[in-house]
């Protein structure tokens, strides 16, 4: 997937011009929203859930490198094999080397925004090796050819006249707009896809440490199909999302689905542990769990903006952000997007790449109210942002403050300082009111403010000032 994260204010610019996308995001906006609060609203403590699901990802991250050690221990007990990717280089290449040992020349894929961040579609392909997407939203945009737009619901940003415009191009089917007849049509195409695939491969929700499971949910019974048809089944898993055991699962699959689609439950929840066993009758003969970091260790060694790793994926911070409501998720040019995106990507892209991201926010704080994992959004955005201009900052910006700390610890050098600025302040404060900013050549942020004239010193005025108190008591 192409990266255009630093194209951010274009993009999101085309985005407003188009009114059809403005009306299917005004849609998702209210449709989530409203769904979220119907599976929340059967919840005796909505706050204290969200409290709990947090203090497990809390958990988790403090003894990750405990728990995937033991992660990995179970999953080999269980039959399955173990990898651990440094970058997208090194689990592309994994996931090609397994599929390549195997004589694969089809993969069926379930939905998983991993898989999108390190291209493994692209990976394969260049390999010769045919990948089938299965979710219908990601079946969609892979006709299309074109990235998701939104983390559960990749093809959000199409509407129904599309769909079956493109459906009639690419399957060759009779143009229609009914969406039974549009999904039986994808299903049709999908059938064989499955039956012949060689490799599946996922991503996991989760995965449970103490029983070596991944953990995957689903509503169209796709992943199903893909973890137990193929041969061979590959989960690629980021590092952050083990948890240590099914007690800590069953919490934040309480949260997830809700948070998502305001379901109690997705319609199929999926523990796989290791391949097919003997006596099973479904199953891969193979199950291999890739355990990619790509920039996750790093965050995790931050204690500012580590809380970002709690994030359980549920889109719930997209679908109330009103500039991803606006914007649509494409603008924000990579697999994340949104509020969790704005942080996500400046972290795990080559740094500075994303940096217009942590700006694209309100900071109206609704994305911190729905996150199920309680993650300060806003919090972690100010101190991007803060980042980003410290280092964007030049020589006066980064001297000014600096020579002010040191005259705020000596009295004497405040005094003589203040005194010799009080002039050039008067100064640039006239010019900016008669239009002419200064500023503007140091920052652009001064262009239309108007300098503060400095005041005497309080400390010069307090005799004048205590003398009239004491009059006047
Ligand atoms: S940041 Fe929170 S609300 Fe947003 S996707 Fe992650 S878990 Fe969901």
């Amino acid at each position: 997937m192409k990266v255009r994260v630093h194209k951010f204010k274009s993009l999101a610019t085309q985005a407003l011009e188009d009114q059809r996308l403005q009306d299917t995001l005004q849609r998702i906006g209210e449709t989530f929203r409203s769904r979220r609060e119907a599976g929340f609203s059967v919840v005796q403590d909505p706050e204290k859930l969200r409290q709990n699901a947090r203090e497990v990802k809390e958990r988790a991250l403090s003894q990750l490198p405990q728990l995937l050690d033991l992660l990995e221990k179970q999953v080999v007990a269980a039959g399955g094999r173990v990898y651990r990717a440094r970058n997208a280089r090194e689990a592309n290449a994994m996931v090609v080397a397994i599929a390549q040992r195997h004589g694969v020349s089809s993969v069926v894929k379930g939905k998983s925004m991993i898989t999108e961040e390190i291209a493994v579609n692209t990976a394969l392909e260049k390999h010769g090796i045919q990948v089938w997407e299965t979710d219908l939203g990601e079946f969609i945009i892979q006709l299309a050819g074109e990235p998701p737009s939104h983390i559960i619901g990749p093809a959000l940003h199409k509407n129904k006249k599309e769909i079956a415009l493109l459906f009639a191009q690419e399957l060759n089917i009779p143009y229609t707009e009914n969406a039974q007849d549009l999904t039986m049509a994808a299903r049709e195409a999908l059938r064989n896809r499955f039956l012949k695939a060689d490799m599946g491969i996922t991503g996991a929700n989760m995965a449970v440490a103490e029983t070596g499971s991944i953990v995957l949910v689903e509503n169209e019974g796709n992943i199903r199909f893909c973890t137990t048809l193929p041969r061979i089944h590959i989960a690629v898993m980021g590092i952050e999302k083990v948890v240590q055991g099914i007690e800590d699962m069953v919490t934040l699959l309480e949260v997830l689905a809700r948070s998502a689609t305001g379901q109690q439950l997705s319609v199929y929840t999926s523990i796989i542990t290791g391949p097919r066993h003997e006596g099973e009758l479904d199953g891969p003969e193979e199950f291999h769990l890739i355990l990619l970091d790509n920039g996750r260790s790093n965050i995790l060694t931050d204690p500012e903006l580590r809380e970002i790793l709690y994030c359980i994926r549920c889109g719930a911070c997209l679908n109330v952000c009103p500039v991803y409501l606006k914007a649509g998720g494409h603008s924000y040019g990579w697999v994340y997007s949104g509020p969790m995106g704005s942080v996500l990507s400046p972290l795990l892209l080559p740094h500075g790449l994303a940096r217009q991201l942590p700006f694209a926010s309100t900071l109206c704080g609704a994305c911190k109210e729905v996150c199920p994992v309680k993650i300060d959004l806003p919090r972690l955005l100010l101190n991007l942002r803060a980042r980003f201009e410290q280092e964007k900052a030049g020589p006066p910006q980064r001297l000014l403050p600096a020579l002010y700390s040191q005259a705020a610890l000596h009295p004497t050098l405040f005094r003589l300082s203040t005194a010799a600025l009080r002039r050039p302040s008067s100064f640039l404060h006239l010019m900016d009111k008669k239009g002419v900013s200064v500023g503007r050549f140091f920052s652009p942020w001064a262009k239309g403010r108007v300098f503060p004239r400095m005041k005497e010193p309080f400390s010069s005025r307090w005799p004048d000032l205590a003398q009239e108190l004491r009059r006047k008591t």
